[in-house]
């Protein structure tokens, strides 16, 4: 999980990289002009920015060179290269057009962010490894046969690890928004993950909630 701020004026925008990332565990705060940003930055300890270029109050150059290394992907308008070049030779880590898709979104800030050495690549609990790159687990460094959705739920599992996720959160972030499956469906695949990786103690039942991945660190 990363700390990242983005920073864009237009909120539909700002919201829905919010919920994009929020979805594969970083945690996000919002800022939506020039100003608030360049103070959260000093003030706060980011991980990544997410960096609009047009803004009000100062423009993201102004508050890259405030961002005191903090490293920051660009957003840029589409027919601008130069924005794009600019950004870049400020030592910006990378840039993204608008409009962009979310998946690359996602891709360019895990890219940047392994870079940074701030991504978990694998997580190693007992005689349990998951492997995060290669979307692989492990037990006793036996590489177990997992359906696509098993992966991604005890992913979102571990990454929220010691947090309580309710069945819809967890419907929403592994199955996503448009499936009407039913919360049911999360049960059954808890189940099976209990059973494969012996998980019986360690993925608890929130009683009336969801379930929760007890990891002592
Ligand atoms: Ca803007």
């Amino acid at each position: 999980m990363a700390e990242i701020l983005i920073v864009e004026d237009e909120l539909s925008i700002n919201e829905l990289i919010r919920r994009n990332l929020s979805l594969t565990g970083h945690h996000c705060t919002q800022a939506f002009d020039g100003i608030s940003a360049a103070g959260l930055l000093e003030n706060g300890r980011f991980d990544l920015v997410i960096l609009d270029i047009m803004l009000p109050g100062m423009d993201g150059y102004q508050v890259f060179e405030s961002a005191a290394r903090t490293p920051t992907i660009f957003l840029t308008a589409k027919s601008e290269l130069t924005d794009k070049l600019k950004g870049l030779a400020m030592g910006a880590d990378d840039y993204l057009t608008k409009p962009f898709q979310m998946l690359e979104l996602a891709a360019r800030v895990e890219a940047v962010l392994r870079r940074t050495k701030k991504v978990e690549t694998e997580f190693v609990m007992g005689d349990l490894k998951c492997d995060f790159d290669r979307h692989q687990i492990f037990l006793k460094g036996a590489a177990v046969e997992c359906t696509p959705k098993e992966y991604e739920l005890l992913e979102v599992l571990i990454r929220n690890r010691n947090i309580a996720l309710s069945r819809e959160k967890l419907l929403d972030m592994v199955w996503g928004y448009d499936f009407d499956g039913g919360t049911r469906t999360v049960d059954v695949h808890i189940q099976r993950l209990r059973q494969k990786l012996h998980l019986e103690k360690d993925i608890k039942t929130v009683y009336k909630l969801g379930y929760r991945l007890e990891v002592r660190e």
